[in-house]
């Protein structure tokens, strides 16, 4: 084998750089805050689990696990995957943790990568971020609510705008059986006018035609029955009191029949959270509830409801609505330093400077002081601290005004309050 000359990151995977960090870090603060006022822990699984987590908990029938799974056989032979969602993982820790007996509801969140085998040329990735927060215990509508409000909340927070929740009901095991059997027959009259996907989906997973984005499958959905005209008693009365907080809530919500979750342990609620008005939207976050999960994975019956976001569009959107500006990185100070004594105290007095809140930047392999002013100037730092010998045996060092070149001596305990003080008046 000729080796490689060149390296470059594997397909469908990207560097992320500091500027790309900083539309990361501000989602991440946006969702810690929020995770912390709705009262969520964040909790982190491993990257990597059993395959069989994902086969039972996201659906051997999905895309996802049926051909985007990234699968590692191990030297022990197990065989383990990179985690395609979080929630399969979340469900695992809380039996394993024995969450079983904390007090409920247990309100987890985390963010983080997940990996799918994507076609890169669809301008997919293999390798993404999302949050994801989760509600393990209760039956109730209105931790649904919860859980669509704390995602609309954070995205607004972020600055976006023209936003809209998406909802509908996919039914229980009580009322879904009656729709599936009759939208299947609906599908099967009319299995000519399907895509070769939706065929196969109309024997492996039916609902999954219903989201269909192929225009002639369109046509045959339009006219599909609705699980909304099959709800039973208590799923219809979930429904309408989620929508009825909604609107207290005052959140903009589109009642969409052909919203589903092609899994038979969803349960009734189902939401996404989408731009509106604009052509062909994709999903920024997306959610519901799965009373009948928990049971695969534990054996035991926990009602559960939740939802995950997809960073990279919301960062799209970020971009594309304009609505934050990545800040070159400010510099407070620079410090300049002249021989080997006034290197080690450029970094003795750090801890000096951080505590007084300031950040320098210094460039300990230079030793021109010429040079050491030039990257102060490109960094655009109003002030430098002067180290040279003389000053490391006076205690003291010079610190200079960039703009106006005057200088003055300070000890080196008061460097950091000195730099506050100036910093301050310049304001
Ligand atoms: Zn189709
Ligand atoms: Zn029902």
């Amino acid at each position: 084998m000729s080796p490689k000359i060149k390296f470059q990151t594997p397909t469908g995977m990207k560097d992320l750089l500091p500027e790309d960090l900083e539309f990361y870090q501000r989602v991440f603060e946006v969702v810690d805050d929020f995770a912390q006022l709705f009262g969520f822990n964040k909790i982190q699984t491993p990257i990597v689990e059993d395959v069989q987590l994902f086969e039972k908990g996201t659906g051997g029938s999905t895309d996802i696990v049926e051909k985007q799974m990234y699968i590692l056989k191990t030297k022990g032979g197990e065989y383990l995957a990179l985690r395609p969602e979080f929630t399969p993982a979340f469900a695992r820790a809380y039996f394993e943790h024995g969450m079983v007996n904390w007090p409920h509801p247990v309100k987890l969140y985390t963010f983080g990568p997940l990996f799918r085998y994507e076609r890169p040329q669809a301008g997919r990735l293999r390798q993404f971020y999302q949050f994801n927060f989760e509600i393990f215990g209760s039956k109730k509508p209105i931790s649904d609510v919860e859980i669509i409000y704390l995602f609309w909340e954070i995205l607004k927070e972020l600055g976006l705008k023209n936003l809209i929740v998406h909802i509908n009901s996919i039914g229980d095991k009580q009322c879904r059986p009656y729709y599936k059997k009759s939208l299947v027959r609906y599908l099967r009259s009319r299995e000519r006018d399907l895509c070769p996907d939706c065929k196969r989906r109309l024997k492996t997973n039916p609902l999954r035609v219903l989201d269909c984005k192929q225009e002639k499958c369109r046509t045959v959905i339009a006219q599909a029955p609705q699980m909304l005209d099959y709800l039973c008693g208590e799923c219809k009365q979930h429904l309408e009191r989620v929508l009825e907080y909604l609107d207290a809530l005052e959140i903009p919500y589109f009642l969409n029949p052909y919203l589903v979750r092609g899994l038979d342990y969803y349960t009734k609620t189902v939401f996404e959270i989408m731009p509106d008005n604009v052509p062909n939207p994709t999903a920024l976050a997306g959610g519901g509830r799965y009373d009948d999960l928990l049971k695969l994975i534990g054996k035991r019956d926990v009602p559960a409801t939740g939802a995950a976001a997809g960073i990279e569009r919301i960062i799209a959107l970020m971009k594309e609505q304009n609505v934050f500006k990545p800040s070159k990185k400010k510099i407070d100070v620079f410090v300049a330093q002249l021989g080997d004594k006034a290197k080690v105290k450029t970094l003795k007095i750090l801890k000096d400077l951080k505590k007084a809140k300031i950040y320098p930047a210094f460039s300990l392999s230079k030793d021109s002081l010429g040079d050491q002013l030039k990257i102060a100037d490109k960094l655009g730092a109003p002030f430098v601290i002067i180290l040279g010998e003389e000053e490391v045996l006076k205690g003291k060092a010079l610190v200079r005004n960039m703009k106006t070149g005057v200088q003055k001596e300070v000890k080196f305990e008061k460097l950091g309050q000195e730099i506050k003080k100036l910093l301050k008046k310049k304001k």
